[in-house]
This record gives structure tokens, C-alpha cells and sequence, in this order.
């Protein structure tokens, strides 16, 4: 099998499952309470604190654990309106290609009186900072934007975008989900005041994350209850999670640049192999994009059936339709660039491992080129198009 589906979800490392199991048999106090086996629990969280906080130029004070990048993202968004409203300020800039955490969290928004303005992010899939310097008004109190797009890849150009926000005095939150771990990301120096991250993203579980909040921003509270996080996210601390959480982090760093390396030569190997394949179109900047991101459309086929199909032959991916959660719309991603609904329809997603070997690459390359002339021959639409009934559009 070959899992090419890292932007869903990653495999743990050892790393990280041998250090929740560890500490699920051993510190399994509630770092709350006072005594040693408490306290020890404690010291656990803290020093994963310090690991996570170090690895993004954050101090530790600054991170606050929670259940994952939906709940980070939630929360970041909220506090930054909440502090808007009560300084009159009601109107928050985002982009048309934001994941659901965020763009669902600025419609509820919407219903409560806020007007959000979502940017165009152009056919190569990045945001222009001079269009957000345009878009900043008088009464903004959020920018958000994501560091990289988790279906295409493209990476933002958040440190300029950040800049010009610290000079209009507007909070600049990223979701950073799918860039951390991938490439560099600093607090500072790319002017960030919020940011979301989450740790099955980069080899660590399922359920856990970290919000970044600059020092001074006040956070609204999402769960109520006790003190824990400093009364900004209640409930008993999952310290196994976070411990591995931090763990998997500092692993992922330290081998962060090599992987980079290795990845982007499979990456390209890829894209060169599956551009001959006629009437199709990577999605994204080539050169703006995660290092294991690869997203294609084929036009005259649908992305259903070539996942199903793909699944068959041993390669695990995935389409940037939401048909296969029930709904007939195509990725809110490939429209927000341009692709039109039946060119959208056909579209694969390979979110590559860095332990992706050539052999493997070019048994991807192999089998989708296969798939998709197998797909076009029994397709009706392919017929269609090349009839010249329809007109090509790739
Ligand atoms: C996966 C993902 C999320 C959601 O993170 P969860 O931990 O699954 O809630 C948010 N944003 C982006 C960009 C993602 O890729």
C-alpha cells in the first residue's frame, strides 16, 4: 500500500505512540491536583509546552493546548471578534479557500452581524498582500489567513500579509495546519499574532493541537469549566496526546529540511510524469506549494471513481470533490481558483510521505495515467468532448 493521503491524516511515528503509551501507563495523574503523581503529570505538560513554543519562536506562556486545528482555528477566530465588537469593529478579511474551521466560523459570524470579506486567491491559489492592505478598513479587527492550503498546497505569502496587519494594527491570525512541520514558521519573524496547528498532521495523534496567541491578545473561552490552560480551555489536559504532540514536533524539525529535499524531488518527479497525461492541469503555484503536495485535474472524468480505482491498485489518495461525504459539490478549493464544476469534478489529491521511494513514485505515475485512460474510455463526457460536441477546457 501506498498512503499518499498525508494531508488527511498521518501515520504516527514511534516516537510519539511510545510516549503516550509511557505516560498512559506511568504519569497518568491529572496535572491539577497537588500531589507528586499530579505535580509529575504537570511537569510533562509544561515541558511539551516549552518544546512546542520553542519550535515555532513563541514562549510558552503563549500556547494553549486544545482538541486540534478545528478547535484552534474556532477559537482564534471568536477571541479576535469578540475584541473587534467591543472596540466597534465588525469586520474580519479571510480567503475564498480557507478550510471549513475557519470559512463555517465566519459564516456563523455573519449571522451574528459581522461582515467578512473573502479574498480572491487568483488561478495559481495565492493570496496577494496588496489586495489585503486594500481590503483593511477602519473597522476591521481580523485578517486570517492560511500559511498553506491543505487541498493544493500553495503556500501564502503570510509574512508580508502579517507585516502589513502589525502596521494597520489589525490582528493577523494563520491557520497553519498543513504548513507546520513542512516549512519554516516563525511567530516573529513572520509577524503572526495568532496561529492554529494540529498534531496528526505532522505524525502525532489524533485529537490534539495548539493555538498560538500573542501576548496581551485575550482569548475567549470555548468549553467552560475549570482553570485549566489559564481558564481559556477547560477540562482535564490530555497529557499523553500533547506529550506526543511536542515530541512528534521536535522529531519532525530536526528532520524537517532533508525531508523537504527528498520530498520536493518526488513531488516534481510526479507532476512531470502525470502533466503528459493529455487535457490535464496541476492546481496551484509549481513552485509556491508544500513539498509533498501534488493535485491534478483530468478533465472527462470524475475524481470518485478514480480514488475508488486507484484504491484497488494499492495507492491511497484523494479528490478534491466532497462527493464522498455525501454532497455533489465540487471543492470549494478548485472553484476559488478558477476550475469550472466539470473540471473540478475530475481532480486527485497526493499528499506524499517522506518516505515515498522513485520506485513508488513512478508506480503512482504508472497507475494513474492507466486509470484515467481507463476512466475516459467508458466515459460519455470524454465521448463528448472528443466528438468535439463539448469543447475541451484543459
Ligand atoms: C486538518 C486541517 C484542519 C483541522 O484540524 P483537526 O485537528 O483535524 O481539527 C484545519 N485546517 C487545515 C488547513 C487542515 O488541514
Amino acid at each position: 500500500m501506498i498512503y499518499a493521503d498525508n494531508a488527511a491524516t498521518t501515520k504516527m511515528s514511534d516516537t510519539a505512540v511510545n510516549t503516550m503509551i509511557s505516560l498512559m501507563k506511568e504519569t497518568w495523574g491529572n496535572p491539577s491536583s497537588l500531589y507528586e503523581h499530579g505535580q509529575k503529570a504537570k511537569e510533562v505538560l509544561e515541558e511539551a509546552r516549552e518544546k512546542v513554543a520553542s519550535v515555532i519562536g513563541a514562549d510558552p506562556r503563549e500556547i494553549i493546548f486544545t482538541s486540534g486545528g478545528s478547535e484552534a482555528d474556532t477559537q482564534a477566530i471568536r477571541s479576535a471578534a469578540e475584541l473587534g465588537k467591543k472596540a466597534g469593529k465588525m469586520h474580519i478579511i479571510s480567503s475564498a479557500f480557507e478550510h471549513h474551521a475557519v470559512l463555517h466560523t465566519l459564516e456563523r459570524l455573519k449571522e451574528e452581524g459581522y461582515e467578512i470579506t473573502l479574498l480572491d486567491v487568483h488561478e495559481n491559489g495565492i493570496v496577494l498582500p496588496e489586495e489585503v492592505e486594500e481590503a483593511i478598513r477602519q473597522d476591521t479587527c481580523l485578517v486570517t489567513i492560511m500559511t498553506a492550503n491543505n487541498e493544493i498546497g500553495t503556500i501564502q505569502p503570510i509574512r508580508e500579509i502579517g507585516r502589513i496587519c502589525r502596521e494597520k494594527k489589525v490582528l493577523f491570525h494563520t491557520d497553519a495546519v498543513q504548513a507546520i512541520s513542512h516549512i519554516p514558521v516563525d511567530v516573529n519573524l513572520d509577524n503572526i499574532d495568532m496561529l492554529s496547528a494540529s498534531a496528526h498532521k505532522f505524525h502525532g495523534p489524533k485529537g490534539v493541537g495548539f493555538l498560538y496567541a500573542r501576548k496581551g491578545i485575550r482569548l475567549r473561552n470555548l468549553i467552560e469549566g475549570g482553570a485549566q490552560e489559564k481558564g481559556k480551555r477547560a477540562g482535564t489536559e490530555n497529557v499523553p496526546g500533547i506529550a506526543a504532540m511536542a515530541e512528534a514536533l521536535i522529531e519532525e524539525y530536526s528532520k524537517m529540511d532533508q525531508n523537504a529535499g527528498d520530498l520536493i524531488r518526488m513531488r516534481d518527479r510526479i507532476i512531470r510524469g502525470l502533466a503528459k497525461i493529455p487535457h490535464s492541469a496541476l492546481n496551484g503555484d509549481p513552485v509556491h506549494r508544500l513539498p509533498g503536495n501534488v493535485n491534478f485535474c483530468f478533465e472527462g472524468i470524475e475524481g470518485e471513481s478514480l480514488l475508488l480505482l486507484l484504491d484497488d491498485k494499492g495507492i491511497l489518495a484523494s479528490s478534491g470533490s466532497a462527493c464522498t461525504s455525501g454532497s455533489l459539490d465540487p471543492s470549494h478549493v478548485l472553484l476559488a481558483i478558477g476550475r469550472v464544476h466539470d473540471v473540478a469534478h475530475g481532480s486527485l489529491r497526493l499528499s506524499i510521505g517522506e518516505d515515498l521511494t522513485e520506485e513508488e513514485a513512478d508506480y503512482i505515475i504508472r497507475t494513474v495515467t492507466e486509470v484515467v485512460e481507463y476512466l475516459r474510455s467508458i466515459s460519455p463526457v470524454w465521448r463528448d468532448l472528443c466528438s468535439g460536441k463539448v469543447q475541451f477546457i484543459l
